[in-house]
């Protein structure tokens, strides 16, 4: 909880009833330019939590910018308790690139890979360094927005840790969002530098490269958007009944990987984010003319949540996000 005082973040600040603009500068590049993320603070004119809506850490995913964009449009810091940070792009070189990770970075490529980062380090480190110090000083509640980028689509997924208050806060994001898998990423990221002070954090993944089609990408951003407004409903930031996905499905993910080139061709019928059967046909691999190589088949009972973008593939290349199933969250 803040105590609804002035809230500063980087150069941004704003008292309570106000929004703020500013950024995190983190360096200044050889051509004068400053290096630095840009952020808004939403301060609420009553006291709750600190609320961070993290976008961009990795440069193919413009999800999260569009989702701070609406949110920005929409919520108004005269009828808001506590605070929303919105963060539409963490990695700025890696998103004006189009890239995953940041080019003028070679060593340390992955800003979801190294945090809490380090004030003396590699460049990512060092925003990441940056972007965490705010990030634990001032958030009660943080998720941080991903997508297939550009080499997959992904249906609405969380990841989070087991533990209670982040499954909460998974629970928090709505109906749509039944599917919570165990991170596989305990270290590196900035859910795990707020998991180890005990505040919740989570990742959450929507769409990616084939959600092309006129209007795919703002359908992805309203999803993402009414989420985030469950969110505050829950903590009581805004006004509003929060709703619950009536099950939550928990377990794990398996990177399906291409056993041969050629062309992947998805079975048709198959749904994401739908129970299958251990040996459900999943897609099959052709050559250029349309022999069949091989059949991709469900490697255990669970739910495609995620499939590549582009059909042409390559052996041991990514095709399918694959969840095992566990079985169900208690609430
Ligand atoms: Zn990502």
């Amino acid at each position: 909880m803040n105590n609804n005082n002035l809230i500063k973040v980087g150069t941004a600040a704003a008292k309570p009833g106000e929004i703020g603009e500013g950024a995190i500068e983190i360096t200044k590049l050889a051509g004068g330019n400053v290096l630095s993320i840009p952020l808004t603070i939403i301060n609420g004119k009553n006291p709750g939590p600190c609320f961070w809506i993290n976008g961009g850490i990795h440069g193919d995913e413009p999800e999260g910018a569009i989702t701070c964009a609406l949110l920005r449009k929409l919520i108004n810091p005269e009828k808001l308790s506590g605070s929303l940070i919105l963060l539409p792009v963490m990695n700025i070189p890696a998103m004006e690139a189009g890239q995953r990770g940041n080019p003028l970075d070679t060593f340390s490529h992955d800003m979801n890979r190294i945090y809490p980062g380090k004030k003396d380090g590699y460049l990512s480190e060092r925003i990441a360094h940056e972007h965490k110090n705010w990030l634990i000083e001032t958030a009660d509640i943080e998720i941080s927005i991903h997508s297939g980028g550009s080499h997959s689509y992904l249906a609405e997924t969380i990841f989070s840790t087991k533990d209670e208050k982040a499954q909460e806060l998974s629970r928090a994001m709505g109906e749509p969002w039944y599917l919570s898998l165990y991170s596989n990423r305990p270290s590196g990221s900035p859910m795990s530098v707020m998991s180890e002070i005990g505040k919740p954090a989570i990742t959450v993944e929507l769409g990616g490269r084939s959600s092309t089609a006129p209007g795919s990408f703002l359908k992805v951003g309203e999803i993402l958007k009414e989420a985030s407004l469950n969110i505050m409903k829950h903590y009581k930031m805004i006004e509003g009944e929060a709703k619950y996905p009536a099950k939550r499905y928990k377990g794990y993910q398996k990177a399906l990987l291409a056993p041969n080139s050629g062309i992947f061709l998805p079975e048709p019928s198959i749904k994401f984010r739908k129970m299958m059967n251990k040996g459900d046909l999943i897609a099959k691999i052709t050559d250029y003319k349309g022999k069949e190589l091989c059949n991709l088949n469900a490697p255990e009972d669970g739910m495609i949540f995620g499939l590549r973008a582009m059909p042409n593939v390559t052996t041991g290349d990514w095709c399918c996000f694959y969840a095992i199933i566990e079985g169900t969250w208690e609430k």
